[in-house]
């Protein structure tokens, strides 16, 4: 069995990675000549690191991990704490514990766990055509792959999707941007072994460790999507978003490098129940995109790839069955995820502001079980327990 994997993110590298771990030869096409991921960094929650882990990469994420003890919310204007408590009862009742890691050493691992030259760069696809017995992927220089299986791993934007589903999907502006980046740890502005949020005004800024000493930030600023974008002023711009916020703030906004400090407006498209067609699969963000309020859209990518190796390793009805029984075993999880996600970012953002104020008065009165229960929750519905 041949499976071409269309995309070399980590929706196409976990799914190369598992179906060579169970013998099914795998072609990656990745389009861009050098993969530059969209963010600094991304906190892999213990659903996706167990998938890493049985993909054999669990002490390699080790090395790239953040150790993030406690999780504490602050006021944006005094910052003082509104709640703070630690991570470990959620690690006690999932089995594994969180890693924030840079993306770009993600990528680099993942690359390095599949074969970075079995990828085949610079190869964009156009189109795909389906027979009875395989798919052929179509590329821009007029070449072509066929295999008896697709895996369309080709993030949001998919060209795939559409081929799969029958009719294009739009993307959703969830209302905010965010800007993302890495600094040097400053224990003034944060503690090194915590996940720090300062929240108000519908805004929040937060902080995760990554290794190396370093902290991944985030500014998130509800604003009307298609403001003009310009590094020169990107310190500018957060001092204004972030006027009157408190001290740690402010001296985050005058560490950051504006240089390599990302500006991501936030989007997400609505779930849907079809990730199959015949011989070809979507996979991560192509299947299903996700605001990144819950931190799970790559996490999910790994299930993934996870669940459809599985399937089409115990399965001998066929690739179209294991598809199916994929699609059947991943839809209603990732439509969960997206929603969850969502809600999650409406409250964040402010889009009824009471309901947020609202939120702000219960992290008062939060000692961490709720916040850690929903946690929890999420990460078991994961295919790893
Ligand atoms: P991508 O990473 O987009 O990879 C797709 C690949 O396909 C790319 O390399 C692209 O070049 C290639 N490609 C595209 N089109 C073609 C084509 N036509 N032919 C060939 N190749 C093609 N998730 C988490 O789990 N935790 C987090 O903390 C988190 N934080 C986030 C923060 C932000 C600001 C954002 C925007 C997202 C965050 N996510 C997070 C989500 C996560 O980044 C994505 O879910 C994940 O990158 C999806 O992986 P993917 O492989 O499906 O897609």
């Amino acid at each position: 069995m041949k499976a071409v994997v269309i995309g070399g993110g980590i929706g196409g590298t976990c799914a190369a990675i598992a179906l060579k771990r169970f013998g099914i030869e795998t072609a990656v096409f990745e389009a861009v000549k050098e993969i530059k991921p969209v963010g600094a960094a991304i906190s892999i929650w213990p659903n996706g690191v167990k998938c890493l882990n049985y993909l054999g990469m669990k002490d390699a994420l080790r090395e790239l991990g953040g150790q993030m003890r406690y999780m504490a919310y602050n006021d944006y204007q005094q910052g003082q704490t509104l709640t703070r408590f630690s991570m470990d009862p959620l690690i006690q009742c999932v089995g594994e514990q969180p890693y924030p890691v840079a993306r770009a050493e993600l990528q680099a691992m993942l690359l390095d766990a599949y074969g970075r030259n079995d990828v085949q760069f610079g190869k964009r696809v156009t189109h795909v055509e389906e027979s009875a017995s395989g798919v052929t992927a179509w590329f821009d220089d007029g070449t072509s792959a066929t295999g008896d299986l697709l895996i369309a791993a080709d993030g949001t934007h998919s060209v795939i999707r559409k081929h799969v589903l029958g009719y294009a999907t739009e993307r959703r502006y969830a209302g905010y941007v965010n800007w993302n980046g890495l600094v040097e740890i400053d224990e003034s502005i944060a503690p090194a072994d915590q996940w720090t949020t300062f929240v108000g005004e519908g805004k929040r800024v937060s902080l995760m460790p990554v290794s190396g000493n370093r902290f991944y930030f985030f500014f998130d600023v509800p604003l009307p999507k298609g403001l003009s974008q310009d590094r020169s002023t990107v310190r500018e711009d957060l001092y204004g978003y972030f006027a009157g916020w408190a001290e740690p703030v402010q001296k985050l906004i005058a560490q950051i490098n504006p240089q390599t400090t990302n500006r991501v407006e936030i989007h997400d498209i609505e779930p849907f129940e079809q990730l199959v067609k015949g011989r070809i699969a979507l996979l991560g963000d192509s299947a299903h995109s996700t605001t990144p309020d819950i931190g799970q859209g790559g996490c999910a990518a790994m299930e993934d790839a996870v669940v459809l190796a599985t399937m089409l390793q115990t399965n001998s009805l066929g690739i179209e069955d294991a598809l199916l029984r994929y699609q059947e075993k991943r839809a209603d999880r990732v439509k969960d995820l997206v929603l969850k996600a969502r809600k999650r970012c409406d409250v964040t953002h402010g889009k009824e502001m009471a309901v947020t104020e609202q939120w702000y008065r219960d992290l008062k009165q939060e000692n961490g079980e709720r916040i850690l229960a929903g946690m929890c929750e999420t990460i078991l519905g994961g295919p790893l327990q």
